[in-house]
């Protein structure tokens, strides 16, 4: 069995167009979609992130700006300053790229950001949502799996996915949406005994762990589709997954490649989620009026 690779970039490409086509149409009627991103601090892989994001916003037609604030900003300033972008009619979603300082009360960061502006998804509100139902966003990175299997045309009803990785930003959020869509959902971590047991059992196989090679063929069932989320960068320079590509090529009927998977879906998702943003504050522009 050769796998078909998922093709994450062609299937941003296609949603990306669409989301320029809701951009113009909602210029014409006077509101331009608008994301401010804070960026605190110098690490160097969150600007890279920033300038990706900020590039994507530019070609679709989103206005987007970038506010850097030094390492050592306290809490309180940061707070104020999501306050006053919360008020400002002109920003329809307000990142904060994540890690932050360590000093910094990253739950207060979040949680201030308002619910109808928190297009990362990560406010306590919607990560809470993802339980009950009724998301006001979906977290980026999960939105696109569900993208890239709904793609797939594949019927999650009933499906078993194991989801390796429980992060609060990937694993877990991704586990819930699933679930939702009524998969049957099994939850692996550092301290998941025999991880293979679990592995073998997916139809749909779902990895971010962060750890290059940790998915090898014999842990994966035949046919299997592997959505491979990780990002790891090798120490000759090489950008890898968390599955052995080559080796579960081998046994699985659909993977995605690492890079061209994923990645170009957390993006888009971060795209669409600000549209939708833009589009809700026209329809209660027109309400109130
Ligand atoms: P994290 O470090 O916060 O969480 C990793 C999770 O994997 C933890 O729950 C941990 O228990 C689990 N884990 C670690 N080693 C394991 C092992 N040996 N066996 C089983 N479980 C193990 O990381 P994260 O933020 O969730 O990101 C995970 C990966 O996804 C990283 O490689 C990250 O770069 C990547 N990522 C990609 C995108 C994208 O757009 N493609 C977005 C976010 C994160």
């Amino acid at each position: 069995m050769t796998a078909r690779i998922i093709d994450g970039t062609a299937l941003a490409r296609h949603l990306r167009q669409d989301i320029a086509t809701r951009v113009d149409a909602l210029s014409a009627q006077g509101v331009i979609p608008g994301l401010a991103v804070i960026l605190v601090g110098d690490d160097a892989a969150s600007a890279v992130y920033v300038g990706r994001k900020v590039k994507a916003c530019d070609a679709v037609g989103i206005r987007s700006f970038t506010e850097r604030y030094p390492a050592a900003i306290d809490t309180g300033t940061l707070l104020a300053r999501i306050a006053a972008l919360n008020a400002d009619p002109t920003v329809h979603g307000i990142l904060v790229q994540l890690p932050l300082p360590g000093h910094i009360d990253m739950p207060s960061v979040l949680e201030t950001i308002s619910i109808d502006k928190d297009v990362d998804g990560f406010h306590l509100y919607n990560i809470g949502a993802l339980v009950t139902g009724n998301t006001v966003f979906s977290p980026c990175t999960p939105y696109g799996v569900v993208k890239l299997l709904e793609s797939e045309g594949i019927d999650l009803k009933g499906q078993n996915v194991v989801v390796v990785g429980a992060s609060n930003i990937v694993g877990k959020p991704t586990a819930l949406m699933l679930m939702a869509e009524g998969a049957t959902v099994s939850i692996c971590h550092i301290h998941t005994r025999d991880l293979a047991q679990y592995t073998i059992m997916a139809d749909i196989l779902v990895v971010a762990a962060g750890v290059p090679g940790l998915i090898v063929p014999q842990m994966v069932k035949r046919g299997a589709v592997v959505i491979d989320v990780g990002i790891n960068r090798l120490a000759d320079g090489r950008i890898v997954g968390d599955v052995d590509f080559a080796g579960v090529c081998t046994r699985a009927a659909a993977i995605t490649p690492v890079p061209g998977g994923v990645g170009p879906l957390t993006v888009t998702m971060l795209l669409e989620n600000t549209v939708v943003s833009a589009e809700r504050a026209l329809t209660a522009m027109a309400v109130d009026a």
